[in-house]
């Protein structure tokens, strides 16, 4: 199945879409929850994104459109989201003159779960994405903006100092 992300897709209509970016990257499941399992949506996504949050010590600065594809897969209690060949410019503190600079960060594939349901049993202390079943959406803001973050290069340095 392929489709496009629509402009109004899983928007929450209480926002204006236009004014909050982190919008582009909630996509509806409400088609997917209601079939068979390894159903899978696939988004070829090319969209404006912000991660800025407020008091956040580390922010990555989005300096281009995410771009890559999305894919959403019906699993029994949850979704697996895949993304793959994603790549997006951030603003980086170069490592020698600590001025900014942009930088190509490429994911070339990284896949996490989002729980329909709390387990009772989770012990891991990493993050745990859950499904908005409210109004049967996934939030991928917060999975892509780790996931930009390991993708950071281990040196980083501007055009001046390579
Ligand atoms: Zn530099």
């Amino acid at each position: 199945m392929n489709k496009k992300i629509e402009q109004d897709s899983g928007k929450d209509p209480v926002q204006d879409p236009k004014e909050d970016l982190s919008e582009n990257l909630i996509f509806s499941v409400s088609e997917l929850a209601n079939v068979a399992e390894g159903q899978t949506d696939r988004y070829d996504t090319d969209t404006p994104v912000s991660f800025d949050k407020e008091g956040d010590e580390d922010p990555v600065k989005a300096k281009s459109n995410l771009k890559g594809t999305i894919r959403i897969m019906r699993i029994n209690r949850e979704f697996n989201i895949q993304i793959h060949d994603m790549e997006i410019d951030v603003e980086l503190e170069c490592d020698k003159c600590l001025e900014p600079h942009i930088q190509k960060i490429e994911i070339p594939h990284a896949e996490i779960e989002f729980l329909i349901k709390p387990s009772q049993d989770i012990e891991s202390n990493e993050d745990i994405f859950f499904v908005n079943t409210k109004n049967w959406t996934v939030d991928l803001n917060e999975f892509i903006r780790q996931e930009i973050i390991l993708h950071f290069p281990l040196i980083s340095v501007c055009s001046t100092h390579i």
